[in-house]
This record gives structure tokens, C-alpha cells and sequence, in this order.
């Protein structure tokens, strides 16, 4: 007999298999989801390992194969073990990434009645139950959901536990049923001979039944069954005409299951490679070397580097790229942020690979995502693009990774187990596999380009635009101090200078971006006189004002100090709260540019699903002048009438009690002037602040990365944060604030204890303090930070209580 070790989609199971006998004549292959018995309940699995010896002494049996093909393949499952170790999660939670769309289902339970006992004393049971009794038996099989949805769930629960303890009932369990299936679609074609039909219709004809006759006519003249959609467009019909011939049997009406496909290639004409420049040749070549290295089995594939600003022509090597690897009878999974993954993205991709594109992502139907996961599985496309849980699609002989954007944040789940990072597990991912890794970027993440300076990654640079003359070059960048507008009594969010460019820029019909580089509600103390903000003497990070208390906090250690009335610098009155926002933003706009038609975007304007999508387009139209928004705003657009882009505040950005906050505010910086001049008409870019020294203002005016990354590095280095250390972030919430913090404080003193006891001297302990967002959803956050060479290990040790997230590799501390 054999045994397997299964993956069980059950919180119980946490990171652990269980083992199971395979009974015989079921024959069970790795990767192969199975239903097991779980305690009293029969649960879906995923079979990881087989096995001669099970690995307890009872072991019971597998009940049920639920595919006949195995659903990962066994890099995937080492993959989902690598995530589930790494980054402390349940190992189903991991499985889960890789499972087809729509594959999870609950376990249903069912009560039946038991035959009475001849002993049993029926008058023992009150009349509830005697009542609920009589109703069970008139079936042999009831959905207890069923029951409670009319009786109640409570009153449900205890009597049927009541009456299973008696023996008069019992439970059985049973996956709900698949939610997914095949489309179909109506499709029409003749019933009769063409001629004949012709005939018809001449008839209906004379018979005033136009409608009729000229379905039919189109009908005869077609060789294949008509979807019914298309016919009704093309003849202008209805379904009345359709039942009239079909019931005079001459159509015919069938339902034919047909494949869903999120990528419309109608007007997608194919195109060809571009000739190189010479940057770009020498990109390629580095990558294509290794890909047909890696094909003669060379161990550890690559992880390239693809450095070059917006326009540089990193898209056009990863297309070659993936085309390289086709060739060389591989595929590729090219990844983009979400907010990346826009028709144009896809037309790009689609046009270079006609019908060889994948896409899976979340706006997709439940079906198309299902439909496109099998075909992917079946090796039918050379490329799958999309967010980052396209990493986990099924695509066979991988080859080539491809991750643009790579410093985007999205790439990393923070919001459910597994808290991943896309590009770590990419990298596993590929050495699993030998696939090769391309990170692309404008502004790399500073950890991503020191492992590339480091030479663990290999750094190949695209310098400058692929068309520097024609139109395109990378705008101006202006700073303005906001402390000299002081000096001169300007006490409005517009410099004299900003408001001057916005009021010409609009009077001559161009359009203007005004970009609040703001996140949160919280607010940071600064002076206005010489920009002077309060720091945490531990964690230079900016401390956090507390209006109820009147302090200063800091979100990292929980250090506070009472809010000053004066500067401690410059001795100053003039200290001001900031936290402004966009709304704030737009309503002073309204005042100092009357004439200009104003449009919103931020996560308040476009909680609907498709609203940004109208605000874009609605500002693509010229429907309005000047466009206000939060970092969205930044992302990706391409907006050929926009010529001027004014970053109103640089400064809330930068003083986030974050570590990252810097190189947050350089890539967002860098981002929203590469907005600017993206049409003929060239481009400017205004960034006001309160810090115009600060070297990530100076770099991001400058466009330079390397003197950003310069200064950021020193600053990591010393003050040992990641790429120095790992860091891992513990939240405990509660709605007790003050059970919150003991609660931190006890988890804190166990991490303590823990590390003397195993003699780890490289760990140190930041907080316990209030989270950033120290209230989320009425429950209150407190965070302990570990930071050392490997606190994933540390804490995969040490058993955490409920009522904690770990999150490993945070990506922001705030
Ligand atoms: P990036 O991905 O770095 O933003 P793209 O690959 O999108 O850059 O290139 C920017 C523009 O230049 C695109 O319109 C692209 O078609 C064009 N382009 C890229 N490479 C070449 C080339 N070798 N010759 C001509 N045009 C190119
Ligand atoms: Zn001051
Ligand atoms: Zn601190």
C-alpha cells in the first residue's frame, strides 16, 4: 500500500501535510487534488509527496480523486513549499495561488434520520425536537444550510447536535458543486437544403414577413452554424424571428460550448521586431546567451537587471526576449503591475504573438479566468501576461520571467497570507525551473539594484530614449521653495510660479496634472519658516502628530515628546500641521483658476469599479483642463495634451515615518514628470517643497538615479535597514487598544527570551508602537518590528498567537 502526504485546505492544517493511504485501485500522482477525511468532514487536498511508509502510525484514506490530471507540477509544489516556509503561511494558502480559478469548495454537511432504536423512549425528546425529528424523516438527505435558512442557524445547531448525540440523526459531509462550467452559445444554421430555403424565403417575402426572409437568405449563404449574436447584428434580427423559423423547421437551433476569450484580437494587426538600437542589441544579446545556455542545462539561470527610463525600449527587449525563448521551444510569463495591465499592454503583446497571449486577471469572469488557466495549462500560448498572481499560471516549459516595473509595490501581497514578494518568488520560481529572470525599471528598487551593483544580478542599462530628438526629450524640472513664497506672503498651495504656468498652460488649451503626493490621514509637524521637521532620534523617520494627546509620536519605536510650540531650530511660531489633501487641493484650484475646468481622481473618486477608467477617458476628450490627483495619478498614463505637471507638495511623501519614504517619494517623483511632454508639444514639471536640499528633491529634479541610489545606500547602511538586514513586522489588533499594547509587550519579551535562549545576537527589536494606521476597521494595530540576518527562520520557531499577522520582507513599515 501506498501513502500520500496531502496538503489539506483546512486552518487547522497550518503549515503541516498529512498522510493518507491510497486505497487500492485509486492511482494518485503528485500535484493531483484529492478529497480526504478531516476530522468529522470530508476536505479538498492536494497531494505533495508520495511515499511507502506513511508518516504516522493511523493513517486513514484518500476518499476521492477530484482531477484526473495533476493540477501543479512538481516546481510549483516546491515553489508553494518555499512560500509557506519563507513567509510563515498556511501551506494550502500557497497551494491555493496555483489551483485553477474557481477550484476551492467548502465542505456541505448533510443530516439524515437513523432508523429508531426498538428501545428508544420517544417521549423523552421535547416537542421542538420530536417536531424537527418528523421533519427529517420525510427525506433521507438534507443540506443543513437548507434547514438553518429557515429555521435559524442556531436553534438549527443545537437541536441537530442534541439529536446526533441521541443517535436518531446523522451528519455526512459533501463538496459543494463545481461553480464553473463550459460556456455555451446559441448558433443557428440551416434546417433545410439552400436552395430550398432561398425558395422560402422568396415566399416570406411575398408574404410581408421580411424580417424572416432575410435571416434566411443570410443563412443559406453561410457554411458553417452562425452564433445567433452575430446573425442578429448583421441582418438587424430578433429572437421571435428566429422561434418563427424554427418552428417551421427551417432553422435550426443548436447550443454549442464555446471557449471565452478575454483578449479580442479584431483589429489587432500583427507586428514585427524593431531593429535594435545599439543599447538595446546589447541588452538582448547578454539575455539571449543565457537563454541558450540555460537550454544546454547550465545550473543557476540568470537574474538580469533592465535599467532605462520611460521610453528607453525595455518593452521591445522583453518581446524579443520572449521571442528568443520560443524559439528556443520555451514560453515565457511576463508580468506588469495592476494599474499596467491596460488594453493598450495587451494589444502589444497580442500583436507580437497573434493568438499566443494569455491573460488572467481579476476583472476577468470567474469562467474566462477558468477557460484560459486549462488552455494555458495545455501549452497553447507562448506568453501569459498579467498581475502577479500570473505567476502562478500552469505555463509549461518555462523559460523566461519577465517582471516590468519591478520596484512597483503591488508586486508584493500584503493584505492575505502569503505575504509574497512577487520578485523573490519569481527568482525561486526560475531556479526551480532554469528559467531566466528580466526585473525591468526605470527606478529599480534600492535592494534590486544593489543586488545588481553586487553582481548577484546582472545589470544591463538602456541610458536614454529611443527617440530623444523627435519630440519626446525628458521634460524640465523646476524646485520651488515653498519657504521663500512664505517670506513673501503667499499663503496659498500655489507658488507664484505654478500658478502662473497652470494659467497659461490652460489659457492655451493645453492640459496640466496637479499631483498631491499624499497617503493617509495622519499629519507631521513642520516648521514654516526653515522647514524643519521633528525626527525620531532612533529611526529618523518623522514623527507623527497625536491631536488628542498634543504629541509627537514615532510609528516605528513609540518614542514621544510633547508638541512644541516653537521650532527647536530656528525658534520660529510658524509650525504648521500638514496633511492637506486632495479635496482641500481642488477646492483652491476652483479659487485661484476660475476659468479652468477641473477633475478629480483619488481612491475616494473612484471607489466604483470603472470610474477612473470614465475620469481618464473624460479627461483624454478635453472634457476638463487641469487633472488633481493622488500617486494614481502617476501611473502609466500617456496623456499627449499634457504639458505641464505640478507637484503641489513634495514633502508628505517624503516625511512618512518610513523608512522607504525616500525612495517611495524618488520613484513617484520620477514617475509623474515622466507624465510630462509625452506629445509634440514638450513638457514641464514644477515640484514645490519645504526641503529643496533633501537629496531625493534634488535627484528626482535631476532625473538621475545613481545619485540617488548613492546617498539612499549610505544612508541603509548605516542606519542597518534591508538590503542590510531582513526586517519582519508582527501586528497584533484588537478592539482594546490597551490589550493591544500588553499584548505586543508580552510578544516582545517571548522574542527576547527566545533569541538569548538560541544565542542569536544579530536580532533587534523596534517597538512595540502604535501602527501608522493605528485604527483599521474599529480595531486597533500594534506593531513589534524584528530585524536581523534571517527572522523568518527565527520566527518559523516560535509559536505565534492568534491575533497576529507576520508579515516577512515588509514593504512598508507605516
Ligand atoms: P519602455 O518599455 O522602456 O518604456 P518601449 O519599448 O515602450 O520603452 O519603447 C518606447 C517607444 O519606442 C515605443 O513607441 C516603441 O515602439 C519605440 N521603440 C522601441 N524600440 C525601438 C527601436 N529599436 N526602434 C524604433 N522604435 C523603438
Ligand atoms: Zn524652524
Ligand atoms: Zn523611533
Amino acid at each position: 500500500m501506498g501513502y500520500a502526504e496531502v496538503s489539506v485546505n483546512s486552518p487547522i492544517a497550518q503549515r503541516r501535510t498529512f498522510s493518507y493511504a491510497i486505497p487500492p485501485g485509486l492511482s494518485i500522482d503528485v500535484g493531483q487534488a484529492v478529497s480526504v477525511p478531516f476530522g468529522d468532514k470530508l476536505l479538498q487536498g492536494i497531494v505533495l509527496e508520495l511515499s511507502d511508509y506513511p508518516a504516522v502510525e493511523e493513517t486513514r484514506e484518500i476518499a476521492a480523486v477530484i482531477e484526473p490530471y495533476p493540477l501543479l507540477s512538481p516546481a510549483q509544489i516546491s515553489l508553494a513549499r518555499w512560500l509557506s516556509e519563507y513567509y510563515l503561511s498556511p501551506l494550502f494558502d500557497a497551494v491555493a495561488l496555483m489551483l485553477p480559478p474557481g477550484f476551492e469548495r467548502k465542505a456541505l454537511t448533510f443530516i439524515s434520520p437513523l432508523p429508531i432504536p426498538a428501545d428508544f423512549d420517544l417521549s423523552s425528546l421535547t416537542p421542538e425536537q420530536k417536531q424537527f425529528l418528523q421533519l427529517v424523516q420525510k427525506q433521507d438527505k438534507i443540506n443543513l444550510k437548507e434547514l438553518e435558512k429557515t429555521l435559524g442557524k442556531k436553534k438549527v445547531q443545537t437541536i441537530v447536535s442534541q439529536l446526533v448525540r441521541q443517535g436518531l440523526l446523522a451528519r455526512s459531509y459533501q463538496l459543494e458543486p463545481i461553480k464553473i462550467r463550459a460556456k455555451k452559445e446559441l448558433y443557428l444554421s440551416l434546417a433545410v437544403k439552400a436552395g430550398e430555403a432561398q425558395q422560402e424565403a422568396a415566399r416570406l417575402r411575398e408574404k410581408r414577413a421580411l424580417k424572416q426572409a432575410v435571416l434566411l437568405d443570410f443563412l443559406s449563404r453561410q457554411s458553417e452554424p452562425v452564433p445567433w449574436t452575430e446573425a442578429r447584428q448583421k441582418v438587424n434580427s430578433n429572437k421571435a424571428v428566429v422561434d418563427a423559423l424554427d418552428s417551421k423547421g427551417l432553422v435550426a437551433v443548436q447550443q454549442i460550448e464555446v471557449r471565452r476569450e478575454p483578449i479580442s484580437y479584431l483589429g489587432i494587426k500583427p507586428s514585427h521586431p524593431l531593429t535594435l538600437t545599439t543599447a538595446q542589441k546589447s541588452a538582448f544579446e547578454s539575455i539571449k546567451s543565457s537563454l541558450l545556455q540555460m537550454t544546454k542545462g547550465q545550473t543557476r539561470p540568470p537574474v538580469f537587471l533592465l535599467h532605462g527610463v520611460t521610453g528607453s525600449g525595455k518593452t521591445e527587449v522583453y518581446l524579443q526576449a520572449l521571442a528568443e525563448a520560443v524559439r528556443l521551444g520555451k514560453r515565457g510569463i511576463a508580468l506588469v503591475p495592476e494599474i499596467a495591465l491596460t488594453p493598450q499592454t495587451i494589444e502589444r503583446f497580442a500583436s507580437r504573438f497573434p493568438h499566443k497571449v494569455a491573460v488572467l486577471h481579476s476583472k476577468l469572469s470567474l469562467g474566462e479566468q477558468f477557460d484560459e488557466w486549462q488552455r494555458i495549462r495545455k501549452g497553447e500560448f507562448d506568453v501569459v501576461i498579467g498581475p502577479r498572481s500570473a505567476l502562478f499560471a500552469p505555463q509549461p516549459e518555462l523559460g523566461l520571467i519577465v517582471i516590468d516595473e519591478e520596484h512597483e509595490w503591488t508586486y508584493k501581497q500584503h493584505d492575505k497570507s502569503p505575504r509574497y514578494h512577487t520578485r523573490d518568488a519569481a527568482i525561486k520560481l526560475a531556479e526551480l525551473t532554469g528559467a531566466v529572470v528580466i526585473l525591468g525599471s526605470a527606478t529599480p528598487d534600492v535592494e534590486t539594484f544593489y543586488h545588481a551593483q553586487r553582481g548577484d544580478y546582472r545589470l544591463l542599462q538602456l541610458p536614454e530614449r529611443v527617440t530623444p530628438n523627435e519630440g519626446s526629450p525628458l521634460p524640465q524640472v523646476e524646485v520651488i521653495d515653498l519657504k521663500d513664497e512664505l517670506k513673501a506672503g503667499n499663503r496659498s498651495l500655489f507658488s507664484g510660479a505654478l500658478s502662473q504656468v497652470v494659467a497659461k498652460a490652460v489659457a492655451s488649451g493645453e492640459q496640466v496634472l496637479l499631483f498631491l503626493n499624499r497617503r493617509g490621514a495622519a499629519t507631521f509637524i513642520q516648521c514654516r519658516s526653515c522647514g524643519f521637521v521633528l525626527r525620531c532620534k532612533r529611526c529618523e523617520v518623522a514623527l507623527t502628530y497625536h491631536s488628542a494627546e498634543e504629541v509627537l509620536v514615532c510609528h516605528q519605536c513609540n518614542y514621544s515628546i510633547p508638541s512644541p510650540q516653537v521650532c527647536p531650530r530656528c525658534l520660529s511660531r510658524r509650525i504648521k500641521f500638514l496633511g492637506i489633501g486632495t479635496q482641500k487641493l481642488e477646492q483652491e484650484a476652483g479659487y485661484t483658476f476660475p476659468q479652468a475646468r477641473l477633475l478629480r481622481w483619488d481612491s475616494d473618486t473612484t471607489k466604483q469599479k470603472y470610474s477612473h477608467q470614465e475620469i481618464l477617458s473624460k479627461f483624454r476628450a478635453h472634457e476638463a483642463d487641469i487633472l488633481i490627483g493622488t500617486q494614481m495619478i502617476a501611473k502609466g498614463l500617456d496623456l499627449p495634451l499634457v504639458t505641464l505637471v505640478g507637484v503641489v507638495s513634495a514633502d508628505t511623501g517624503l516625511n512618512l515615518p518610513d523608512f522607504r519614504a525616500g525612495e517611495r517619494t524618488f520613484q513617484l517623483l520620477s514617475q509623474v514628470a515622466g507624465r510630462a511632454g509625452r506629445g509634440t508639444l514638450g513638457g514641464q514639471v514644477i515640484i514645490q517643497t519645504y526641503s529643496p536640499e533633501h537629496y531625493v528633491i534634488q535627484a528626482a529634479a535631476k532625473q538621475d538615479y545613481t545619485s540617488f541610489y548613492d546617498k539612499e545606500i549610505t544612508y541603509r547602511r548605516q542606519l542597518h535597514n534591508p538590503p542590510f538586514a531582513r526586517l519582519a513586522r508582527l501586528i497584533y489588533s484588537h478592539t482594546n487598544d490597551t490589550l493591544c499594547q500588553r499584548e505586543a509587550e508580552k510578544m516582545k519579551r517571548l522574542l527576547i527570551e527566545e533569541s538569548e535562549a538560541k544565542g542569536i545576537d544579530d536580532l533587534s527589536l523596534i517597538g512595540p508602537a502604535p501602527a501608522f494606521i493605528h485604527r483599521l476597521r474599529g480595531r486597533f494595530r500594534w506593531q513589534l518590528i524584528l530585524r536581523g540576518s534571517d527572522p523568518s527562520t527565527f520566527l518559523s520557531q516560535i509559536p505565534i498567537p492568534p491575533g497576529w499577522t507576520v508579515d516577512i520582507d515588509p514593504i512598508g513599515l507605516s
